[in-house]
């Protein structure tokens, strides 16, 4: 399992052809050593054979495989989750609702609700992350360009805050997040969920981004020169970016650019790894936290 590319779909199916062989990889993923009780961290089971839950012997709690993580109560089987992981990772354009449904013959909704869901649990993983050392940061925006003076649906342009840390010249990790406004407090707010306090931030001379990065970082700043490199690694990340939501999820809604974006930066982050990304991805929906269907209808 650990190299994916060396197993096709078929064999694939094949390692995970039952609820059991799915369940069975879990647990090991979620309790390594022994189980742990998610209520109380008592160690000590009962496995309630039939419905295929764990009895905390301690506290009493019923704890199952994938209780509390984004596929708790799911009605889609293990299996589906577990093939459709695959089909995500494998292909690294991305995978829209419409290719997973036809792929593994589920409904439309079935597949945007599990997509939604497993792009949740990537957001989950990645915002551990704290981007350190030499960072660049900009705002940008998303959205369908204006034609001919009118705006069509869907095209309201998004603001978008920006990071990319560096190491000797070359890109690290990388951080994008949807943003009400581009007043100082929200970037400086941006700033200091994602970067490590004292790192070095570069950045145009915009007069909005003085002040609030002022005390917490070491920040370098000039005006934008398009002949300069300066930036030059987040230019190229948002085109990228841009290319990878239009070509796989175009004509999306705004209200969902967030989990497109979390994706993005996901496989990004991920990209020294192409051959491990499902065994990553599994682990990330195996120790993700429970996200309701009504937050990703909001
Ligand atoms: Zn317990």
């Amino acid at each position: 399992m650990a190299n994916q590319e060396k197993m096709s779909f078929a064999d694939f199916r094949k390692r995970f052809n039952s609820e059991d062989a799915c369940r069975e990889y879990l647990y090991k993923l979620r309790w390594p050593d022994r189980f742990v009780c998610p209520q109380c961290g008592g160690v000590d089971c009962y496995h309630i054979k039939g419905r295929n839950k764990y009895q905390c012997v301690q506290c009493r709690h019923q704890a199952s495989v994938t209780s509390g993580t984004v596929m708790h109560k799911s009605k889609l089987s293990l299996r589906t989750w577990f093939w459709a992981m695959y089909l995500v990772s494998r292909d690294k354009r991305g995978y829209s609702a419409t290719q997973l449904a036809e792929e593994l013959g589920i409904a439309y909704s079935s597949a945007w609700y599990l997509l939604h869901r497993i792009r949740s649990a990537m957001a989950g993983r990645d915002s551990d992350y704290m981007l350190s050392g030499i960072v660049e940061l900009d705002d940008t925006y998303f959205g369908a360009p204006t034609e001919g003076g009118r705006r069509g649906r869907g095209t309201e342009k998004v603001k978008v805050m920006v990071a990319v840390s560096k190491t000797d010249g070359k890109p690290g990790y990388l951080k994008m997040e949807v943003v009400d406004n581009l007043k100082g407090e929200t970037i400086g707010d941006f700033a200091k969920a994602c970067i490590v306090k004292g790192s070095v931030i570069q950045s145009d001379g915009y007069l909005s981004y003085r002040k609030p990065l002022a005390d917490d970082f070491e920040h370098q700043f000039k005006v934008f020169d398009s002949k300069s490199d300066m930036l030059k690694w987040l230019h190229i990340l948002v085109g990228n970016a841009k290319a990878f939501i239009s070509g796989t999820f175009h004509g999306l809604a705004d209200k969902h650019l967030q989990s497109y974006l979390d994706e993005f930066c996901y496989r990004f982050n991920r990209r020294g790894f192409r051959n491990q990304i499902f065994p990553r991805l599994l682990c990330a929906v195996a120790n993700s936290n429970i996200l309701g269907y009504a937050d990703l209808t909001r």
